[in-house]
Order: C-alpha cells, then sequence, then structure tokens
C-alpha cells in the first residue's frame, strides 16, 4: 500500500506530452492536474488533449483536474530574422512603428502602451532577465536602450519591466476567447493571468456564473502591482499561483522566496489552495537529473505546506517529462515522511458549526493517530475544511459528483472518490468503507475519523465520529 502524497502535482501540457498514451502515464503517475497554457497552441489542440483527459478519467479511474491558464497581457518582441547578438554596451531600440522592414538592432514591440509605461532609467528585461537593457532616451514611438548584458535576441520574446506592471486590462479579447472556449469545454479551473487587484477576478467569477459554469478561478500573482492588494484578493479567489517567473521579473528576485512564503501562509490561514510555479525542476527541461538546489526548493515549497507545486516547460516540451515527475512526486513524498505538521487548529472561535466540526476532526485524527479521515461531502467544502487544518493522516473524500471530485484534485491531502449517497447516511459510510478496503487503503482493526451526517429522528445531525473498521 503506496501511501498518498498530499502535496499535489500540476503538469503543463505540450508537444512532449499531448499523446494518449503519455497523457495515461502521467495521470498515473501522479499528475493531479494538466495545465493547458493558452499562450501556446490553438483551441484545436487543447480540445483535443482535453478530450484525451476525460477519456483518460472514465477508462482509468483517475481523477485529474483541467486548469486553463490564460495568456493575459503579456508584452512580447516582434520577429527579428536573423536575431540580434547583443553585447554588453551595444544599443538597441524597441519600437511600436508598424513598418515592414526596421533599421538593424530596431525590434517591434507587440503593445502600443510600452511607450507610455517605460521611462529614462527603467530597466527592461527579456525573457525575465536573459538580457537586461537601460532605457536611455524615447520618442513617441521608439525607445532607446543600452543591453547590460550579453546575449542573443530572437522572435517573440517576452518583456518586462523592472518594478512596474503594464497598464493593460487583466483580460484581454484572446483571453475572453479562450474562456469561452474553457466554458464550453467544461475546464474545472481558470488561472487568471497578471491580476492586479481583486476586480478582474470577481468580474470572470460573475461572468462565470452568470453561464453557470463551476469553474473555479485562481489569482495569478506575477504582477508587482498585485502585491498591495494581496489581502484582497486572497479573499476573493478560489485559489493563488505564485507565479515566480514573472514575479521575479517585474519585482528584484530575491524578493521571491519572501514572497512565496508569505502567500503560502496568507492562502493556508484563508483556507484557499496555493500552487508554486515555475522553474521548479528548470534544469531537467535538457538534463536527466535535478539540480540539488532544485530538490531543496520542491522540499521548501512542501515544507510550507502548499496545495500544489507545478511543472511547467520540465512536461511541456523538455526532455525528460516522466522524470521531472518521478523526481517532483519523490522528493515530495520523501519531505511529507520527515515532516512534523503543524496543526492548523485557531485559538479563537468561528462561530460557525462545519469550520468547527472540520478542526475537531482533526484533533481527534491526530490525538488517537487514526489511518484515514473519511469524508461525505455534496459540495467539497467540509473535505477542504478539513484539509485546511493540514491534519496527519490522508483525507478521503467521498461526493456523488464528478465535477466536485476533479475540483478537489487541487487541494492539500485530499483523494476524492465517488459515491452513490443513500438516503440512509450509514449506508452510504459501509459503502465507502468498501471501496477503500478494496483498495487496501485501509483495513480491518484500523481506526479512522469519519465526518457525515447522521439521521436522528427523521434529522440529518452533522457528526465527527471514531471508528475501528
Ligand atoms: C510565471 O511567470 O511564473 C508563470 C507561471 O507564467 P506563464 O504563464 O508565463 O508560465
Amino acid at each position: 500500500m503506496s501511501t498518498m502524497r498530499k502535496t499535489k502535482i500540476v503538469c503543463t501540457i505540450g508537444p512532449r506530452t499531448e499523446t494518449y498514451e503519455m497523457l495515461k502515464t502521467m495521470a498515473c503517475r501522479g499528475m493531479n492536474i494538466a495545465r493547458l497554457n493558452m499562450s501556446h497552441g490553438d483551441h484545436g489542440w487543447h480540445a483535443q488533449v482535453i478530450h484525451h483527459l476525460k477519456r483518460i478519467n472514465r477508462k482509468v479511474g483517475t481523477t485529474v483536474a483541467i486548469l486553463l491558464d490564460t495568456k493575459g497581457p503579456e508584452i512580447r518582441t516582434g520577429d527579428v530574422n536573423p536575431d540580434i547578438p547583443l553585447k554588453k554596451g551595444d544599443s538597441l531600440t524597441f519600437t511600436i512603428r508598424r513598418e515592414a522592414v526596421l533599421e538593424p538592432h530596431c525590434v517591434e514591440v507587440s503593445y502600443d502602451g510600452f511607450i507610455d509605461d517605460v521611462s529614462v532609467g527603467d530597466t527592461i528585461l527579456v525573457d525575465g532577465g536573459m538580457i537586461s537593457l537601460e532605457v536611455i532616451n524615447k520618442t513617441a514611438l521608439d525607445i532607446l536602450c543600452r543591453s547590460l548584458d550579453e546575449g542573443l535576441l530572437s522572435s517573440r520574446r517576452h518583456l518586462n519591466i523592472r518594478g512596474k506592471s503594464a497598464a493593460l486590462p487583466s483580460i484581454t479579447e484572446k483571453d475572453w476567447e479562450d474562456i469561452h472556449f474553457g466554458i464550453a469545454q467544461g475546464v474545472d479551473f481558470i488561472a487568471l493571468s497578471f491580476v492586479k487587484t481583486s476586480a478582474a477576478i470577481v468580474e470572470l467569477q460573475d461572468y462565470l456564473q452568470a453561464r453557470k459554469a463551476k469553474i473555479d478561478v485562481i489569482a495569478k500573482i506575477e504582477s508587482a502591482d498585485a502585491i498591495p492588494h494581496l489581502a484582497e484578493i486572497i479573499e476573493v479567489a478560489d485559489g493563488v499561483m505564485i507565479a515566480r517567473g514573472d514575479l521575479g521579473a517585474e519585482l528584484p528576485f530575491e524578493e521571491v522566496p519572501h514572497l512565496q512564503e508569505e502567500m503560502a501562509r496568507r492562502c493556508r490561514q484563508a483556507g484557499k489552495p496555493v500552487i508554486v510555479a515555475t522553474h521548479m525542476l528548470e534544469s531537467m527541461i535538457i538534463n536527466p537529473t535535478p539540480t540539488r538546489a532544485e530538490v531543496t526548493d520542491i522540499t521548501w515549497a512542501v515544507l510550507q505546506e502548499v496545495d500544489c507545486t507545478m511543472l511547467s516547460g520540465e512536461t511541456a516540451t523538455g526532455k525528460y517529462p516522466l522524470k521531472a515527475l518521478e523526481v517532483m512526486d519523490g522528493v515530495a513524498r520523501r519531505t511529507e515522511q520527515r515532516q512534523q505538521l503543524d496543526l492548523k487548529v485557531r485559538v479563537e472561535a468561528s462561530g460557525k458549526s462545519k469550520p468547527e466540526i472540520a478542526r475537531c476532526a482533526a484533533i481527534l485524527n491526530n490525538n488517537l493517530q487514526a489511518k484515514a479521515i473519511l469524508v461525505f461531502t455534496r459540495r467539497g467544502l467540509m473535505a477542504v475544511l478539513v484539509s485546511g487544518c493540514r491534519p496527519n493522516a490522508p483525507i478521503y473524500a467521498f461526493t456523488n459528483t464528478s465535477h466536485v471530485r476533479r475540483r478537489l484534485a487541487i487541494y492539500w491531502g485530499v483523494q476524492a472518490f465517488i459515491v452513490k449517497f443513500s438516503r440512509a447516511p450509514e449506508t452510504t459510510i459501509c459503502r465507502a468503507l468498501e471501496l477503500l478496503t478494496g483498495k487496501n487503503i485501509v483495513a480491518p482493526g484500523d481506526r479512522v475519523i469519519v465526518v457525515s451526517d447522521i439521521l436522528a429522528g427523521g434529522r440529518f445531525v452533522e457528526t465527527v465520529q471514531v471508528r475501528i473498521i
């Protein structure tokens, strides 16, 4: 019986992992959430991947959830042909002129407002810092820069201005098209790129609700402008992604670990799921083994008790996608074995019965060293609340809809199953126990904690029970 990994893994799907067989292998080896990055691929390509994933879940019995990640207001350079070699001190002009042929060392920028956003003295980063350029001068159409590094500028590179966020709307026209596609395809999560305040999240949530789309909205924190608004963003979002790539370009990179720690802590306190993203096993895009620093990075994220860690290029385009998944899985499991979990039980009362019941279940579980916590939940809320307490034992959630089952894939320590809900809760509990014993997850004689309704005098009453199977 292999123990459950509590930290979930998000894998970005790309050309290296697009086939049915590859996706099935990844689902069987621990991918909890498949991320579709709308910066790449067309709707036809994404629809095919979604079709494969749904078929795998049906046929193999896995619970891989689907996360659509919007492109957002990314700023990119235009095409250059050939690539432009830069030495330290070389001049380069970014322009918003739309001319067929530009002079040498001059490159188009995809967004006209770039001219207004940039000031003389700013640093422009290409691909998160692969090349840095200082702004020397600007006109109505051109930004004249001096290269601070040596590098090769190729086509369609991603640009950031150090310390600033572009004055662009968080949800672009392309994003709305992709959101419609996501609704039609029935994805489980939408990650909204470059959010700055809670407004864009609320706008999308209202839009989804009006269309009766049960999709959770994940706020990607990657803008400098988002940092002063973290509290309001975490309060309204259904989850947070710490998008360390762009975050470490818009802000000094030495801020990233501290912001990660802060966001992980705040999300845990608010009971919102949090994903640590980007560069976790970057070297495995070309190498078959990770650097020891990367292993340590995953370990830290697990010790911070985040809900998910994420693979990007490692599984989308890298040479070793399955090895990267295996490494992430192995490092998380090893860390969890040694981890001293800090039970999240607030001293002050919430005044609400469900959070208090969840806490009781977590305390009983830890004090009695129970083997598992079984939670019976139609909407998933009770399982989310128990997960938020970070108890020692795995949480097995039983629900009656596959949407809720997949939605729970993002939460720390929760494995969800479908069970037929009987009018008599005891019948449902017996079905769940049979399912778990059939899978060798629990065995006769084990002590478990059960969070379920019971029927008492014709009324349903919420309970926490200690049972020996
Ligand atoms: C990031 O910048 O860390 C990130 C996750 O964003 P992208 O969608 O560009 O990969």
